[in-house]
C-alpha cells in the first residue's frame, strides 16, 4: 500500500509551522487514541500514521529530506525507525505533551499523558495507585530564638503507622495467602464503557474489592493482622533551617503514616512556634536588644560586652552617644531563610537614671550640673 503524504495525514499545508504541526498531531492523537477506540484497528493505524508523520516533520532536517525525496528519502538508514507498538510512540512523543510522564510510559503502558489531555481520566487510569494513602501527621515544635537564628536539628518521638516488616506491607501471611480478585479478575481496575454524544468513553477505575492490587488475601499476616502496617513509636530527625518564623510550617514528604495495601505514605507537617525570649525581641530577621548605660558612659564612651544569639560580643559605645540611639551589630541577627546573610542585632541605648543616690553622689551631681557643658539652659 502506498504511503500517504505526511502533510496530508496531519491535514496541514507544506508550509505549516512547528506549532501548527504540533497542534494538528495532538488533535489526531487524541481522536485516534487506543483508549478512546478500543479494538478499533483502523483508529490504531491512523494513530500510528499520525505519529510517524509528526516524528518526521517536527525534525527540520528530516522534514527537508522528506520535502525533497518524499517517502523514498525516509526509507532505510537511520532516519526513521518504525514504531513497533503504541508504547514506543508515546515514549517518542512525550515531549509535545510537556513532559508529563517520562519513564511512566514504559511501565504503565500507554495513556498517562492522555489523562492530562482528556482531562478527568485521573490517576486511576493507568498510573494506577493501589491501596489507601497514609495520613499526614502534624507536629508542633517550640523553638528558641537561638535555635531559629542558625538552624537546628531536633529528634522527636511520635507514634505512627509503619510498613509491617513481617509481610513487607502486603498484609498477607506468605506468598501463598493470596487469591485473584474475583471482581476485577486480577486486573486491579474495572472498566466502564459509557456512550455520550461525543462518542464512546472508557472509564477505568481502581477495583474497590482489592484496593487495586488485583489480589485478595486469604490468610492475613500474623504481625499486622492484614493491615500491612504496624502502629509504633518512631524517632524522627527534623532538620530545621535557620530563619523560620512563628507559625510557619515545613512538610516532610513521605514521613507520615504508611499507606495501606501499598498506598503512598503521608507527610509530616512540622509547625514552628517561636518561644518568647528573655531579653531579645525579634523584628523579622533583626534582633532588638535594650542596653542601659550610665550618663558618664554615654558622654565619655565605653566598651561593653553584651549577649547576642551566638554568645557574648563586644560593642563600642562612642562618646557622646545619645539616649534612644540604635547601634547596629552587623549580621548578629537571624540568618535569612533560603538566602545568604543574616539580620542585624540592633542595640537600643538608654541612659539609666538612678532612683536613689547617696549623699556623696548627690553632691557630685549637683557640682556636675553647674559645669558649662552639662548644664541645661531653660528657655
Ligand atoms: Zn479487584
Ligand atoms: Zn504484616
Amino acid at each position: 500500500m502506498a504511503k500517504r503524504d505526511y502533510y496530508e495525514i496531519l491535514g496541514v499545508s507544506k508550509t505549516a509551522s512547528e506549532d501548527e504541526l504540533k497542534k494538528a498531531y495532538r488533535k489526531l492523537a487524541m481522536k485516534y487514541h487506543p483508549d478512546r477506540n478500543p479494538d478499533d484497528k483502523e483508529a490504531e493505524t491512523k494513530f500510528k500514521e499520525a505519529a510517524e508523520a509528526y516524528e518526521v516533520l517536527k525534525d527540520s532536517q528530516k522534514r527537508a529530506k522528506y520535502d525533497r525525496f518524499g517517502h523514498q528519502g525516509m526509507r532505510g538508514g537511520q532516519d526513521f525507525q518504525g514504531f513497533s507498538n503504541a508504547n514506543d510512540i508515546f515514549s517518542h512523543f512525550s515531549d509535545i505533551f510537556g513532559g508529563a510522564g517520562g519513564g511512566g510510559f514504559s511501565s504503565g503502558g500507554s495513556g498517562s499523558i492522555f489523562d492530562d489531555i482528556f482531562g478527568g481520566g485521573g490517576q486511576g487510569r493507568r498510573q494506577r495507585t493501589t491501596g489507601t494513602p497514609g495520613q499526614d501527621l502534624k507536629v508542633t515544635l517550640k523553638l528558641k530564638l537561638e535555635e531559629i537564628a542558625s538552624g537546628t536539628t531536633k529528634k522527636i518521638k511520635l507514634k505512627k503507622h509503619k510498613k509491617c516488616t513481617t509481610c513487607n506491607g502486603t498484609g498477607a501471611k506468605d506468598s501463598a495467602s493470596y487469591q485473584t480478585c474475583s471482581v476485577c479478575s486480577g486486573a486491579g481496575e474495572v472498566k466502564q464503557v459509557s456512550r455520550s454524544m461525543f462518542g464512546q468513553f472508557v472509564n477505568i477505575a481502581p477495583c474497590n474489592n482489592c484496593s487495586g492490587t488485583g489480589k485478595v488475601i486469604t490468610a492475613p499476616c500474623v504481625t499486622c493482622k492484614g493491615d500491612g502496617r504496624v502502629y509504633e513509636e518512631s524517632t524522627i530527625k527534623i532538620n530545621i533551617p535557620a530563619g523560620v518564623s512563628d507559625n510557619s510550617y515545613m512538610t516532610m514528604r513521605g514521613e507520615g503514616n504508611a499507606g495501606k495495601n501499598g498506598g503512598p505514605a503521608g507527610d509530616i507537617i512540622v509547625i514552628f512556634r517561636e518561644l518568647p525570649h528573655e531579653y531579645f525581641i525579634r523584628d523579622e530577621d533583626n534582633i532588638i536588644y535594650d542596653l542601659s548605660i550610665s550618663f558618664p558612659e554615654a558622654v565619655l564612651g565605653t566598651d561593653v560586652e553584651i549577649p547576642t544569639l551566638n554568645g557574648r560580643a563586644k560593642l563600642k559605645i562612642e562618646r557622646g552617644t545619645e539616649s534612644g540611639k540604635f547601634l547596629k551589630m552587623r549580621e548578629k541577627g537571624i540568618q535569612h531563610l533560603n538566602r545568604h546573610g543574616a539580620g542585624d542585632q540592633l542595640v537600643k541605648i538608654s541612659i539609666r537614671v538612678p532612683r536613689k543616690v547617696n549623699s556623696k553622689e548627690k553632691e557630685l551631681l549637683k557640682e556636675l550640673d553647674k559645669q558649662p557643658n552639662i548644664k541645661v539652659e531653660t528657655k
